[in-house]
């Protein structure tokens, strides 16, 4: 058994380089050096924590090109979608600095004149965050930063994928910190990531990743009842309202499911058009499509770069065909481009003549696929909207503000974007509902994630109280 893993470049299909390929020992070692760490963390200032989590940020966004050079070779999306990537990442750690020194509780009205009541947030002590690979150093800064600036000590599992970075974003970021804080972990799931769930000294589990992962997380977690914060799957709708100007439309849809070549949680996977456009959407739509330019990251004219791995390409190709012989049509795209000989490209697809018994529209594609149904009326469009297992995110293409009231109120997911997917708010909270998991992430919300809440009774005088034993004395 090889004691290392080989970090392969999606575009090129070269070996990048390698990672230990961690064992149990490992994970306990750096349980215990998170554990060890906790007590003194835990009871910095939070003004001094701040001040090292600013630093933190200044450090990466000082090394934005080498970590955005980094994760278009690990990852393989473009340049341009990896340099937001790493603005967003230095723009957390900024963001929670602050948000965590601003309060830690709240004073309550007390129940009794003599007593003082309040709520005070503590953090868990050892989290662990386990990470997918798609947008390895965001999804980690949204669980780091916060379970930092709550006085967290941290264990990170990267994905197997893409450690490179992970491993990277911590050396540079995060060399100022007391030894143990921040900790890191490579290696697989089953190998190096069920040691760590299923260690006593974890009480949280912050995850990000598949529904499969997810489920067997919280099955291992179950019989010690530790907290877990997930966020997993989604099979997100967009839907096309008859007023929209149709080149603003078909542009926004085309970045809605393409972007990272559709490896997003929040891709949309399920485009709902009204019939009384969807002709001259699903042609304009496959025109554009067609246009865009897959090929290397590196190259900054690129729109749309490889998905992760011959084997994820596979799965869709596959779901595709399936798709193909139960009647769908594929109006642009749906086969490896013949210019890219190497590199695990597919190209950016559009399909008309869906429905919902197909796969394609059931389960998550993490991949370039846009599959247009048409819809007539309205509730229509939110009872096909609804009819997942996921509730993630979901978007409404529209300048009627009746439809949009009916569209954020009828459809049940985390985030409901309107004419702009895809856009983040560090303000507010992200996460889903149903399968997805209800862990939020971003806002006050995905900092009390990290928090766990003690109501203190205070009675200050202390004095004996009739309504105490024996019940009958004053009668
Ligand atoms: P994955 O579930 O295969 O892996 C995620 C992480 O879990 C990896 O680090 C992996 O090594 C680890 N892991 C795997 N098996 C494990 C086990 N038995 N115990 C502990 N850890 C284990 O997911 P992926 O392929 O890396 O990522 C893609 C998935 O992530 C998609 O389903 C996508 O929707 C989801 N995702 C969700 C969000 C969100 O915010 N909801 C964001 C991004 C990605």
């Amino acid at each position: 058994m090889a004691d290392v893993i080989d970090v392969i470049n999606p575009a090129t299909e070269e070996i990048l380089g390698q990672v230990p390929r961690g064992t149990a020992a490992d994970a306990h070692a750096a349980v215990a050096a998170a554990k060890a760490a906790f007590p003194a963390w835990s009871r910095t200032p939070a003004t001094v924590r701040a001040g090292l989590l600013h630093e933190a940020a200044n450090k990466i966004q000082a090394h934005t090109d080498e970590l955005t050079h980094l994760l278009t070779v690990e990852e393989g999306k473009p340049w341009v979608e990896n340099e937001e990537e790493i603005f967003w990442v230095h723009d957390t750690f900024h963001y929670y600095a602050e948000l965590g020194r601003h309060e830690r509780g709240r004073f309550l009205p007390p129940g009794d004149p003599d007593q003082i009541n309040f709520v005070v947030k503590e953090p868990y002590g050892v989290v662990v965050c386990i990470v997918p690979w798609n947008f390895p150093l965001l999804l980690l800064a949204w669980k780091l930063a916060p379970a930092l600036a709550a006085g967290n000590t941290v264990v990170i599992k990267p994905s197997e994928y893409t450690p490179l970075s992970t491993l990277r974003l911590i050396e540079l970021g995060f060399d100022h910190f007391p030894a143990g804080v921040v900790n890191v972990v490579t290696g697989y799931g089953p190998e190096v990531g069920e040691p760590l769930v299923n260690h006593p000294d974890v009480p949280l589990i912050a995850f990000t990743g598949s529904l499969a992962t997810g489920q067997r997380i919280a099955a291992l977690a179950a019989p010690s009842m530790k907290k877990l914060h997930l966020e997993l799957g989604g099979k997100d709708p967009l839907v096309v309202a008859p007023d929209v100007d149709l080149a603003t439309a078909v542009s926004a849809t085309a970045y809605a499911g393409l972007i990272n070549a559709g490896q997003v949680c929040t891709s949309a996977e399920r485009i709902y058009v009204h019939e009384s456009i969807f002709g001259r959407f699903s042609e304009e739509l496959a025109d554009f499509v067609g246009k865009l330019r897959l090929g290397n990251g590196l190259d900054r004219q690129t729109d749309v770069g490889p998905m992760l791995r011959d084997s994820f390409r596979t799965k869709v190709e596959q779901v595709v065909a399936e798709a193909v012989r139960a009647g769908g049509k594929v109006l642009v795209g749906g086969g490896r481009p013949a210019h890219l000989e190497r590199g695990f490209f597919l190209e950016p697809t559009v399909m008309v003549n869906v429905n919902h018994e197909m796969r394609l529209m059931r389960e998550e594609t993490f991949g370039p696929v846009l599959p247009l149904m048409p819809y007539s009326d309205f509730d229509e469009a939110i009872a096909l909207a609804n009819d997942t297992e996921f509730g993630l995110g979901a978007t409404l293409l529209t300048h009627d503000a009746r439809l949009v009231k009916r569209f954020y109120e009828g459809v049940k997911a985390g985030t409901i974007w309107i004419n702009d997917p895809l856009t983040d708010n560090f303000a507010g909270p992200f996460g889903g509902m149903k399968m997805t998991g209800g862990g939020r992430e971003l806002g006050q919300e995905g900092l009390d994630e990290f928090y766990e809440v003690k109501h203190v009774h205070w009675d200050v005088e202390g004095q004996l109280k009739e309504y105490w034993f024996p019940y009958g004395a004053g009668e």
